[in-house]
């Protein structure tokens, strides 16, 4: 999936970037003959009364967990020369492991040290969301939103720790339910500067150390 920003034709004042996803078409008919095939070479029969709406229902959850809503990226001038962290702490997400199409879900931490421009704290959760409407590995949905941000909005710096359990982790392979993984990626000045760096983190209420690239 490639994600497409476009600026609008706008003032310098008040600047959106509309997100769209180039997605590739969900089929949903075939979906649904593709979940009634599993059903069936899992010895089940999806045509019993218990399985009979199972394939259109498992088609529309993919479809929803898969499809992003678009949404304009506005970012303002940063005119009071705000120079401090801006941090959006613990935006919840769910999103689909690309190895056993089972979610996982957490929450994410972004933070970025402005520069010319700012960005309404409701779009860093929905750069998010954005990234997580896919087949994802946490680590690279941690990038991506990171790089988003970076290029988006030119800051000084960016921060993004994720902390997310995944379902494939806790219902089978090792059992582990409860274990959180975490990843982050700091760019800028949140990833050279030692007192900056140890700030995002202390708000993040991560220990130092742990799973940083
Ligand atoms: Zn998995």
């Amino acid at each position: 999936m490639t994600t497409l920003a476009r600026y609008d034709a706008a003032d310098d004042s008040h600047r959106a970037l509309h997100v769209v996803q180039d997605d590739p078409a969900i089929d949903l008919a075939a979906t649904q003959r593709a979940v009634a095939d599993l059903l069936t070479a899992l010895g089940r029969d999806p045509s019993s009364p218990h399985l009979r709406d199972t394939p259109q229902r498992v088609a529309a959850t993919f479809a929803e967990m898969l499809t992003p809503t678009p949404f304009s990226m506005t970012t303002f001038p940063n005119d009071e020369g705000y120079d401090e962290l801006v941090l959006a702490r613990e935006i919840p997400f769910s999103s689909l492991c690309e190895h056993h199409l089972l979610p996982f879900s957490g929450v994410a931490h972004v933070g970025y040290l402005p520069a010319d421009r700012i960005v309404g704290l409701s779009k860093l959760a929905r750069v998010v969301r954005q990234f997580a409407s896919d087949l994802q590995v946490q680590e690279r949905l941690t990038t991506q939103v990171a790089d988003f941000l970076q290029t988006t909005l030119r800051p000084h710096g960016v921060g993004v720790v994720v902390e997310a359990e995944h379902l494939c982790m806790s219902v089978r392979g090792v059992h582990a339910p409860g274990t959180r993984t975490v990843t982050s990626r700091l760019l800028g000045t949140l990833r050279v500067d030692p007192r900056l760096r140890q700030e995002f983190l202390a708000l993040t209420r991560t220990a130092p150390g742990s799973a940083l690239q």
